[in-house]
């Protein structure tokens, strides 16, 4: 609870009214609790009525104190922080060039044509149909997809998302592993699909 009361100068003709007297023009000061503090001072203020309607401004201010304002990570900016991070982490620049595409070209170029701005806009669905869009053979969708996945840690890492929508997109069935010597005549052959059968069993 705060108090204001008028400092009488000494010359003033109505000192012996004490603090609460409203008529003179002698500085006003405030005393009081204010939020967590414990304040004494000079509103630098005469006036009973302005120093009343600060009172009353500075005991809102106390209650309800401005909420800093948050903008969202943009998905533009996350990715140039993400990049830039990978780079001080000084990753091949091979894998620095296709986590690029991934995010610059492709994660960037699917949320502008969704109209995704914010990174928390991005959810789930959104991760799985920018899956479907891919042209990769399934271990070049995994791996993809693991630039994805990691990008999205590095968000929810930075807080600005609570949870990783790309973690629960399911990566697309591999059939053979990639290091498997096959050529187009082996496939063709039935080779390769038996092999596949018993690595999908
Ligand atoms: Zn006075």
């Amino acid at each position: 609870m705060l108090t204001i009361y008028r400092r009488h100068s000494r010359k003033c003709a109505h000192r012996s009214k004490g603090g609460e007297w409203r008529k003179c023009n002698c500085p006003i000061n405030l005393e009081g609790q204010l939020g967590t503090k414990y304040v004494r001072e000079s509103l630098g203020i005469r006036s009973w009525e302005a120093a009343q309607a600060k009172v009353r401004d500075l005991e809102a201010q106390s209650l309800f104190p401005e909420e800093v304002e948050t903008a969202p990570v943009t998905v533009e900016q996350a990715i140039a922080m993400f990049l830039r991070d990978a780079k001080a982490r000084q990753i091949s620049d091979v894998w620095y060039g296709k986590l690029r595409y991934t995010l610059e070209t492709q994660l960037a170029q699917f949320a502008t044509n969704h109209g995704l701005h914010y990174i928390p806009e991005i959810g789930l669905e959104h991760l799985r149909e920018f899956r479907a869009g891919w042209k990769d053979s399934p271990i070049s969708a995994v791996k993809r997809l693991e630039r994805i996945r990691s990008f999205f840690r590095f968000c929810q890492a930075s807080g600005w998302i609570s949870t990783n929508p790309a973690g629960a997109v399911k990566a697309p069935k591999v059939t053979a592993p990639p290091t498997l010597p096959f050529d187009r005549q082996e496939f063709r052959s039935g080779r390769f699909r038996r092999s596949a059968e018993i690595h999908s069993s």
